[in-house]
């Protein structure tokens, strides 16, 4: 079984709510977590639409955007759900109603921490169904030009991760991590990695009208020569593991998982398509309690 993982199904205690901007539209949203029964899963709701919308999670209804994850169901579509998975997956919440009231979910600092915040706010408790996990039977690897991800084999949750950004700022820090998952883990050192990006391709997204709340509010930005946030970053390695946050919620698409990953220049697409390969290769995993 895998030892550094929850046994049992969790949903949090109570709801609660919080506020922040879209990414894209740069207006307020509300978020509110809600308790859910056993087995129920991540669902997630539109609570602006007359009647309120379902969405529950699912891989297939996940769409990979450059700027964006999103839900997509019946042309109803939330956006930007990639680091409140993350979240999810990292504080092992498996039975959730997500509200929001617009078409994204706030972007909040960038990183994970203010989910991990609410959650825990929330409190968090074990429920009576055990927690199902897919474990990976067989090596899967996909390549796509100097990038790759694998799933293979393996008696814990494993993340072993490597970018490599030819910039100043970035090649200043260390590029890779190997992250044996575990809860304290996770929100003690992986969940304050913001997101980060160049600032000039910000600047052309707000000409176009997009990333609208895109700011150093919520990101590391990059200038040609280092660093425009004068707090600096959170973490000596804050850009590697704000990438093994983001593989932590992709991966969450298909729930807990009992094997190691290991990717070179992981994008949520490349991602995407390898849990898509696993998961119609009935050989490659098998759910167990
Ligand atoms: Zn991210």
């Amino acid at each position: 079984m895998p030892l550094n993982q929850s046994l049992k199904q969790h949903t949090i205690k109570n709801s609660i709510s919080i506020e922040g901007i879209g990414l894209h539209s740069g207006k307020p949203v509300t978020l509110t977590l809600h308790p859910a029964k056993n087995n129920s899963g991540i669902i997630f709701r539109r609570t602006d639409l007359q009647p309120a919308k379902e969405l529950p999670l699912s891989l297939e209804k996940i769409v990979e955007t450059p700027l964006c994850t999103k839900l997509v169901d019946d042309g109803v579509t939330i956006q930007t759900i990639e680091h409140l998975l993350s979240a999810l997956a990292g504080v092992e919440l498996d039975n959730v109603f997500v509200d929001i009231n617009s078409d994204e979910l706030p972007i909040m600092d960038g990183s994970s921490a203010p989910f991990v915040f609410m959650i825990e706010a929330a409190g968090i408790i074990e429920q009576e169904a055990p927690r199902k996990f897919i474990k990976i039977m067989k090596t899967l690897r996909l390549t796509e030009e100097d990038k790759f991800v694998e799933l293979k084999p393996y008696d814990h949750f494993q993340i072993n991760l490597s970018i490599d950004f030819d910039h100043p700022a970035i090649k200043k820090t260390k590029q890779s991590v190997e992250f044996a998952f575990s809860r304290t883990a996770y929100v003690n050192d992986i969940a304050r990695a913001r997101t980060f990006g160049m600032a000039d391709q910000l600047e052309q997204l707000h000409q176009r009208g997009l990333a609208l709340g895109g700011s150093l509010d919520n990101a590391v930005g990059l200038s040609a020569e280092g660093i425009l946030n004068p707090e600096g970053l959170r973490l000596r390695d804050e850009f590697v593991k704000h990438k093994l946050l983001d593989v932590i919620g992709d991966l969450y698409t298909v729930g807990a998982l009992q094997g190691c990953f290991t990717g070179h220049k992981p994008s949520h697409a490349l991602n995407h398509r390898l849990l898509e390969t696993l998961m119609q290769d009935p050989e490659a995993w098998a759910l167990v309690n």
